[in-house]
């Protein structure tokens, strides 16, 4: 069962549309009411139970007094120069997380936390700072799509829709798979759902090879955080992770992975001046993922305050791009989206450790 919240009373936006039909046989009520109540949550956006006004008023009373909708509060935006705009999220229980909402063109793309801090410790990432706090549970996972869609519909005229989602956000999403899977069930459900195709959501992951599969099976983008080109390196750069699954297991465990036809993974590498981006690392990354499907997303490193880590110069970027390009690597050089509010890959947690 989710969790409970503080008043003891179950958190309607953490079951699946499985969990809700239990819920509702519990009660007495038609099976037909589990879609009626997720259909208020996702698709109209309700936040309080009295609102579902297609339910009786003692069936609405009933469900109040047993359930509730734990809406996340948005406590703070920070708008980036380029678009990019940060938000600060407040949980039931006072516990904060950042989320980042990112146009391009015609997509607007949300990485989403999915933890509270991370249990991992890459050396180049702000939220490994703070330590595990806690796991979302799939409610607060999914909530962060429902508060920002709300935001921007309270605050444009002619408001857009999210199209995409990025698992990218604080947290590790694969050491916390269960309210990932039931959020991401949420998320594609077409019925009662927030109805987003499968191909527009994509988890992260720093390398916890044995529940890859999980994620494949749900139809969604699986990201593989690689960022070294031998186990040295990544021992040095992210030592619980690859403490976990060493460099060539997970290789390994790419290799093997059964993807659907015409899907393949992206590996994504954090580019580090003087430590992981030379043109040898280049050829190595090259030759250790040769006929995997994918993908590679070379991402510069952005710079947070205190670390030991700088950004590699434009011509040694380009060049490293350039080695894989011409190994016939698909390679795309990532842009920073919200630098300047820390907004960008590996800088989430300064505002939420403020709240800690
Ligand atoms: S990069 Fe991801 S997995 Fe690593 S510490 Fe940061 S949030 Fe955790």
């Amino acid at each position: 069962m989710p969790p409970l919240t503080s008043i003891e009373k179950l958190d309607l936006l953490s079951l699946t549309k499985v969990g809700m039909e239990k819920f509702v046989h519990a009660q007495g009520w038609k099976p037909y009411r589990a879609e009626q109540i997720l259909r208020w949550m996702y698709q109209r956006g309700v936040t309080q139970v009295e609102h579902m006004t297609d339910l009786s008023i003692q069936d609405r009373t009933h469900l109040g007094d047993i359930a509730t909708i734990n809406w996340p509060t948005i406590t703070d935006v920070v708008q980036s120069r380029d678009g990019t705009a940060k938000f600060l999220i407040r949980l039931h229980d006072g516990a904060s997380i950042e989320t980042v909402l990112i146009p391009e063109r015609d997509r607007r793309t949300l990485c989403i936390s999915t933890q509270v801090g991370c249990s991992l410790d890459c050396r180049f990432c702000l939220t490994a700072e703070l330590g595990l706090k806690r796991n979302l549970t799939a409610g607060e996972i999914i909530g962060q799509f429902l508060c920002v869609q709300e935001h921007i519909e309270k605050t444009n005229k002619t408001p857009p829709r999210l199209t995409n989602v990025v698992m990218m956000g604080m947290g590790e999403p694969l050491a916390n798979i269960g309210p990932v899977r039931d959020a991401i069930q949420n998320m594609i459900h077409g019925r009662c759902g927030l109805g987003l195709s499968p191909r527009r959501i994509t988890v992260s992951t720093a390398g916890i090879h044995h529940k890859f599969k999980d994620i494949v099976e749900l139809g969604v983008n699986l990201a593989v955080s690689l960022n070294a080109s031998t186990n040295e390196q990544r021992n040095a750069i992210m030592p619980a992770a690859n403490q976990l699954c060493s460099l060539p297991d997970l290789l390994a465990a790419c290799r093997s992975l059964a993807l659907p036809h015409r899907r393949r993974l992206t590996f994504e590498y954090v580019l580090l001046r003087g430590v992981n981006d030379s043109p040898q690392d280049a050829v190595r990354l090259a030759g250790s993922i040769r006929g995997i499907p994918c993908m590679v997303n070379v991402i510069p490193f952005n710079e947070i305050p205190g670390s030991p880590y700088t950004r590699p110069d434009e011509a040694t970027i380009l060049e490293f791009q350039d080695i894989l390009i011409r190994r016939n690597i698909d390679t795309y050089l990532r842009k920073s989206k919200g630098p300047d509010v820390l907004g960008a890959c590996g800088q989430l947690g300064a505002s939420a450790r403020q709240m800690l």
